[in-house]
């Protein structure tokens, strides 16, 4: 089960949803309804899984274009059962067990009290339990051990209670790799798909690649004298003859505003640093150090040009982030090409 939430990590959930289906990817998640109704409306067929919460407002549109919800408090169960008792057949959800990561999850407690109840609503069909991994990348395997083990207590309450629950799944990317024992019936790997992981040094992950490149070009270059600043502020000054070259794109664009002034971008297969704030739409480099550099000249924000190379991993690294925020921090305005290689 591919996860395409926050429009496939930026990367386009429309066409990534395609490519991964075509690969043989089965199911896929996603996190509101809305995401979900967006996808049905490009025609996309497979079962869809809604992680996220869901409200009243939204059981039209979670029967009307077939979604799974995850139900994560013992009050929904009951709503929603009451919802889908006019239906014909039975809607298909999944139950979410909290086993640590608090946040989302029905409790051991809440769980064993639903499932002695008998008053599961026999209007929905309990297709997949789950839980969420809230250390998989964690410097110790511990803490994850620990919710696998309450996550199977708690999928033996569901099997002695009678129900047949055909979709086990656990596993995020770190997960998938590191716990084999999480395995179950599905994983539901995110961030790798896309090329990039968290996972410490110490646990063997398979050659990535990441998939995607974000690119401009230099739209106006000019020479400063020494003494002159550079974007909001003043906050370059340059310290000799210095070459600026201006990109239009900026924090509104996905380039973190916390790059200013040490982030760094690739022109002419060199790295050129950034000079100053970067604007909302624009952001501007030094290039004094790359000879020949020309208006037009493709630029690199993320990805490979000649021996050099920007990964959102690198671009985390200077903002304190994780490569997860770099990557869906990419505004969907921003047009996105796809190649097949
Ligand atoms: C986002 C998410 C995933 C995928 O996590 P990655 O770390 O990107 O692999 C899996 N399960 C749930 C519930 C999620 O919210």
């Amino acid at each position: 089960m591919a996860v395409v939430k926050a429009n496939a990590y930026g990367h386009g959930a429309i066409e990534t949803s395609r490519t991964l289906i075509q690969h043989g990817v089965t199911r896929l998640a996603v996190f509101s309804t809305e995401e979900g109704v967006a996808l049905r409306q490009t025609g996309i067929t497979v079962p869809i899984i809604v992680l996220g919460p869901i409200f009243q407002e939204q059981f039209g549109d979670l029967f009307a274009h077939q979604l799974t919800p995850v139900v994560s408090d013992p009050s929904m169960v009951t709503v929603l059962g009451q919802a889908a008792a006019s239906r014909e057949v039975a809607h298909s959800v999944h139950l979410k067990i909290e086993t640590g990561m608090g946040r989302l999850g029905l409790t051991q407690n809440e769980l064993a009290a639903l499932i002695r109840s008998h008053k599961f609503p026999p209007s929905l069909r309990l297709e997949g339990l789950m839980t969420h991994l809230a250390d998989a990348d964690g410097s110790t395997p511990d803490t994850t051990e620990e919710q696998i083990r309450r996550f199977n207590t708690a999928l033996k309450l569901v099997l002695e209670g009678g129900f047949q629950v055909p979709l086990i799944h656990v596993s995020n990317s770190g997960g998938a790799v590191r716990f084999p024992s999480a395995h179950f019936t599905l994983v539901r790997p995110g961030i790798m798909l896309y090329g990039y992981h968290t996972l410490p040094d110490t646990v063997t992950v398979p050659d990535l690649k990441p998939v995607l490149s974000l690119k401009t070009h230099i739209a106006q270059i000019r020479t400063i004298q020494p003494g002159e600043t550079v974007s909001y502020n003043g906050t370059f000054t340059a310290k000799c003859l210095t070459r600026i070259a201006v990109l239009p794109v900026g924090y509104a664009g996905g380039l973190s505003r916390r790059l200013s002034n040490r982030g760094y971008v690739l022109i002419r297969g060199q790295r050129a640093p950034i000079a100053g704030l970067v604007c909302m739409d624009m952001v501007m480099v030094d290039v004094t150090a790359i000879p020949a550099v020309a208006v037009g000249d493709e630029t690199v924000l993320i990805g490979q040009q000649e021996n050099e190379q920007i990964t959102a991993h690198d671009i985390a690294e200077w903002t304190g982030t994780i490569s997860y925020e770099v990557l869906c921090a990419i505004s969907p305005q921003i047009p996105r090409l796809y190649h097949s290689s």
